[in-house]
């Protein structure tokens, strides 16, 4: 098979570096790809965005499989352009993508069908909204509606922070067309956890949990940024009264849902959650794999994941049955200093090779003349498998400082308990 890998971050270096294990993978391209997915597949100078010349090249090179990684395409219609002319891609269609594209539109979504989630109000008008601020108390949420590469969310503790917030999103526009409608949310406490799940339009299949750090800082201090380690499986979803509601109250009420609204969802289908005392609500759907999740995640997978993905797109996942490993992965990103400020990319990246037992996953690198290049706030993510966690962690941390390039950070309590 020859397969087109779509995005360039951790998260489609690792999907490639599962695909590349298929025996019946032949051939990976990737668009346009990192620093080190380019030993495992011939990069090509195409954006994500760019639908009609990965379509192209795609047809040219009679790729049997296109894997869209990030949400951008998806919500753009990638995946529906490449079925319209006959050929296979992975990941859901637009209609499916406004998970992610519209946080409205999965609110609606949760309420139709009853499937537990924050209070919510949505707006497009300033004035509105403003009449209605302190409706839920403080603190409360602001959500712009559309994608706001994972920005678009504030938590405000008083009215004068809520009125500069909808200042910033509906008319300076900091977020662009994604703010031209806003969600207002109750404030929801408790323990933060995701699922990501394999759907094929029937039948919705979690796979091995996982758990992320969204800080920059130790002790979860400092900004929140795309995520800065996992460890899999998640010692949450050990409690099995805890996954037999997640099964009851929100996996089983999607599916149902899904289908009630003739939406064909194949793909991969990430859902945030909020747990308190053992009662879990949706904060968030995405619509592709999370990253640093995947890294995580895959890496205990042992199914052929082509073979998975077939099913999804065919629709026969319940004929699968995934395997995964009983071992347990832990993965630590290093990022650029300032990250997820200002940071400065072009910094020469040494030491990869000195690293033992850990698969360095490659987010924002760049080769270039032979030189590997710092090209992203998030550039290296470390991950390693072991009989139990803690030894996952011993050998990131004892290879992690191998890996220089200026300014680079990390967290150090990564899959650290107590
Ligand atoms: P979202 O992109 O909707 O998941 O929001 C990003 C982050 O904001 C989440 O990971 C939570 O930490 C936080 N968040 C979102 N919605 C809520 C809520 N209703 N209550 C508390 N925190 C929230």
């Amino acid at each position: 098979m020859k397969i087109l890998m779509i995005g360039s971050g951790g998260r489609e270096h690792v999907l490639t570096w599962k695909i590349a294990q298929s025996p019946r993978v032949d051939k990976i391209y990737a668009a346009p790809g990192n620093g080190g997915m380019a030993e495992l597949a011939e990069c090509v100078d195409l954006s994500v965005e760019d639908i009609p010349g990965c379509l192209a090249f795609a047809k040219e090179h009679d790729i049997d499989l296109t894997v869209v990684g990030p949400e951008v395409p998806l919500v753009l219609g990638m995946v529906d352009a490449f079925k319209a002319e006959g050929l296979k891609a992975f990941g859901p269609n637009k209609q499916c993508a406004q998970f992610e594209g519209s946080k409205a539109f999965t609110k609606e979504f949760l309420f139709r069908h009853n499937i537990p989630t924050a209070a919510y109000k949505e707006y497009s008008d300033y004035d509105e909204i403003i009449k209605d601020l302190g409706i839920y108390g403080y603190p409360m949420v602001i959500k712009a509606d559309g994608l706001a590469a994972g920005k678009g969310v504030l938590i405000v503790e008083n009215e004068q922070d809520a009125r500069d917030g909808m200042e910033m999103i509906m008319k300076k526009k900091e977020f662009g067309e994604a703010g031209d409608k806003v969600v207002i949310e109750e404030f929801l406490t408790g323990q933060e956890a995701s699922m990501l799940c394999f759907v094929d339009g029937k039948t919705i299949v979690p796979m091995e949990s996982a758990q992320d750090y969204k800080r920059a800082f130790d002790n979860d201090e400092g900004l929140n940024t795309g995520g800065m380690g996992t460890y899999s499986p998640n010692v949450l979803f050990s409690d099995s009264d805890l996954n037999k509601r997640i099964k009851a109250e929100i996996l089983d009420p999607i599916i149902n849902g899904l289908i009630a609204d003739d939406m064909d969802f194949k793909g991969i289908l990430f859902i945030g959650l909020m747990i308190e005392n053992g009662v879990p609500k949706v904060l968030e759907f995405n619509v592709r794999f999370g990253d640093p999740e995947a890294q995580s995640v895959l890496m205990r997978m042992e199914s052929d994941l082509v073979d998975i993905m077939e099913a999804v797109i065919d629709g026969e996942l319940k004929d699968c049955n995934i395997k995964w490993s009983k071992k347990e992965a832990v993965t630590v990103v290093i990022a650029s200093g300032g990250y997820p400020g200002f940071y400065e990319k072009g910094k020469v990246i040494t030491g990869i090779n000195n690293v033992k037992n850990c698969i360095v996953f490659h987010a924002g690198t760049k080769l270039v003349n032979g030189k590997l290049l710092t090209n992203g706030g998030r550039v290296l993510c470390i991950t390693a498998l072991s009989e139990t966690r803690e030894a996952a962690r011993k050998t990131v941390y004892d290879n992690i400082g191998k890996i220089h390039f200026e300014g680079a950070q990390y967290r150090t309590d990564i899959a650290k308990f107590n």
